[in-house]
């Protein structure tokens, strides 16, 4: 079996550190890659902390995955020795169901098997990204674009199909107005995003630290959501809200933002619930929901898109020995915008 370095957490407590792991063989169906770069999502601390339910340890997180095919399996006909390529947050699904034949992977009715911490189809348990090889079979494998490099195309892996998956549905584009809810990870890419298809964009961050660069990155306008008057000035003016907040916020004030039919879109997963008041959606027939990542055909859409556009992340590269800081610095809203691990530091 290939061995991999890698960086796992030893408990929800635990400051993540090196360990070597072992990938299973390379199967008829699999590639073996040779990743290069790995993205820190919040979802890698939310889930290593446990707040999503309890974990196996140890745990190596990492689902937003860029590096090179280095091995495939004698029936693969998708990828090539060589080929640029990338792996998100799933890596199996059943393949069978109603929603994994429309393409819509991620939400499989078996359940989507997650790129760590999911117990796969042969009974083993995943390991993510923050590692020097992984094998996954050829259909949860996509490929890079010529023109995107590796560390910048890595967090498209997630957080950039979060965010273009629910744009795309909910008809992001020339004549929408998009707001978008917290400026981190996700949301710097949904700001990216929504401008390059063409919507009004504003972004709704916790203070104005962050304008200069919203404004940079695309956004047309930037409030504080600090300021009282934000909610009052804004009140009825956007088509599409995307809350990328990783925290519970009051999400009946968002609401009172939408437009007549506007919705609010939840990317963002706080382990409390999020308490509605039903006057603020029936009172504009608006509607809150939610969307988990993209199917696989569409994030090789969404990297295209990303390519043809010259829309990469912004990103901080680090060596593995600074990860522990980085989820430290990302649990206090000071990321600009991804960290990115460079896994050759990580054995
Ligand atoms: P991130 O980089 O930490 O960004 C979250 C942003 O939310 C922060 O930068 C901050 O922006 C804002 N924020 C944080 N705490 C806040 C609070 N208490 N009140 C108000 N605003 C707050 O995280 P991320 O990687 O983008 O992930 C965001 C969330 O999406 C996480 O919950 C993650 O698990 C989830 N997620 C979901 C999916 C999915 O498929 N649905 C996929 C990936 C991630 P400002 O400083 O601008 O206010
Ligand atoms: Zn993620
Ligand atoms: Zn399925």
């Amino acid at each position: 079996m290939p061995t991999a370095n890698a960086y796992a957490a030893p408990s929800a407590t635990g400051d993540l550190v090196p360990v070597t792991i072992e990938r299973r063989d390379v199967g008829p169906h699999d590639v073996l890659i040779e990743i290069k770069f790995a993205g820190i999502c919040h979802s890698d601390i939310h889930t290593v902390r446990g707040d999503w339910g309890p974990q196996q340890y140890p745990l190596v997180p990492g689902h937003e995955i860029a590096g090179i095919v280095t091995k495939v399996g004698a029936e693969v006909t998708k990828h090539a020795i060589g080929d640029r390529v990338g792996v998100g947050c799933m890596v199996n699904s059943c393949r069978e169901c109603a929603n994994c034949v429309q393409g819509e992977e991620q939400y499989c009715l078996n359940g989507m098997i997650g790129t760590y911490g999911a117990i796969d189809r042969d009974g083993t348990v995943t390991q993510g990204g923050y590692s020097s090889h992984v094998v996954v079979t050829e259909d949860f494998v996509v490929t890079i674009p010529e023109g995107l490099e590796l560390d910048v195309a890595a967090p498209l892996l997630c957080a950039g199909i979060t965010t273009y998956s629910p744009l795309r549905h909910w008809g992001a584009g020339p004549g929408k107005k998009v707001a978008v809810v917290g400026l981190g990870g996700l949301g710097h890419m949904a700001v990216k995003l929504a401008h390059a298809m063409g919507a009004e964009v504003t972004v709704l961050s916790q203070s104005l630290k962050k304008q200069e660069d919203g404004l940079r990155l695309g956004a047309d306008q930037y409030f504080a959501t600090s300021d009282e008057n934000t909610f009052k000035d804004l009140a009825g003016s956007f088509d599409l809200i995307i809350n990328t907040v990783s925290a519970s916020i009051d999400i009946s004030a968002y609401l009172q933002l939408l437009a007549l039919d506007g919705a609010l879109v939840n990317v963002g997963a706080p382990a409390e619930p999020l308490p509605v008041n039903v006057f603020s959606l029936i009172l504009g027939r608006r509607s809150f929901a939610g969307s988990a990542i993209g199917g696989i055909r569409e994030t090789q859409e969404m990297l295209d898109f990303c390519a043809e556009h010259g829309l990469g992340s912004e990103i901080e590269v680090i060596p593995a020995s600074k990860i522990n800081d980085a989820y430290e610095r990302v649990l206090a809203s000071d990321v600009r915008y991804r960290f990115v691990i460079d896994t050759s530091t990580l054995g």
